[in-house]
């Protein structure tokens, strides 16, 4: 690399310090969705740092030093989530529904529109921010404190620790509204499910539908055929993402 060239590490704290910046300095509405469209982006690259460590061929598509030039075709979320896989970077259960709320939303915003909303822009920019904080200190060996000037990481740090208590705060509630309070409430088969819109496990589930006490709100809900939980999506294999998950780490096993 040449000294006035900028790594992926390097690219990826840039696009966090961009988001950051727009959110602090700009109110208006879509000022959020630039702030979460670039730290989107800086997550993208610090998921590519990461297999770039491991062998740098890793974040092109076709993974082959005969055909790769500097220029070649890199990998999105979803590719770099296989290749943690078939390496054993291992994310835990918390990273990796972060990373898939976090891409949904994305692909939501940049395939479909943005519709800004305060409590669910802070919800993404918190879980986005929290996801970075830990997986520099995980996966890449140093704490974004470090990384990034003082100016930016102490609001990076008051926007987690407000989400972080949103979150205790919502899933007191959530777990409260699942636990029968009377022998007709056991009639009524409940259980928690990830919210699709902020990825956190904080939607409520029974018979009449779904409300996520992180979002303050509804969603349509439906049985999943595996483990007969609701769920708010069923995945393209026609199941919940916990079934899916527990399937991938049983072929993972074998
Ligand atoms: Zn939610
Ligand atoms: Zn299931």
């Amino acid at each position: 690399m040449k000294s006035n060239e900028y790594g992926l590490f390097e690219n990826a704290i840039d696009s966090l310090a961009v988001g950051i910046f727009f959110y602090q300095e700009y109110k208006d509405q879509m000022a959020h969705k630039h702030a979460i469209l670039n730290i989107f982006h800086s997550i993208e690259l610090l998921l590519k740092e990461r297999l770039f460590r491991e062998d740098p061929i890793l974040i092109y598509r076709v993974a082959n030093k005969l055909f790769v030039k500097e220029n070649s075709v890199t990998i999105g979320f979803d590719e770099c989530l296989k290749r943690f896989r078939s390496i054993g970077i291992n994310l835990s259960n918390e990273e990796l529904k972060a990373v898939r709320a976090l891409k949904n939303k994305r692909n939501f915003i940049t395939h479909h529109k943005f519709i800004p909303n305060e409590i669910e822009d802070e919800n993404i920019l918190g879980l986005s921010l929290q996801f970075i904080g830990n997986f520099l200190e995980n996966h890449l060996d140093t704490r974004l404190k470090d990384e990034i000037q003082s100016e930016l990481y102490y609001p990076i740090e008051e926007i987690v620790d407000s989400f972080e208590k949103r979150y205790l705060r919502a899933t007191k509630q959530a777990e409260d509204m699942v636990t029968p309070k009377t022998k007709d409430d056991l009639c009524d088969p409940k259980n928690l499910a990830e919210c699709p819109e902020c990825g956190t496990e904080t939607m409520a589930c029974a018979h009449s539908g779904g409300y996520c006490t992180m979002c303050e709100g509804s969603f349509d809900i439906q049985n999943c055929p595996g483990c007969g939980n609701f769920t708010a999506h069923l995945d393209n294999m026609g199941q919940c993402s916990d079934c899916t998950r527990n399937l991938m780490l049983r072929i993972d096993n074998e």
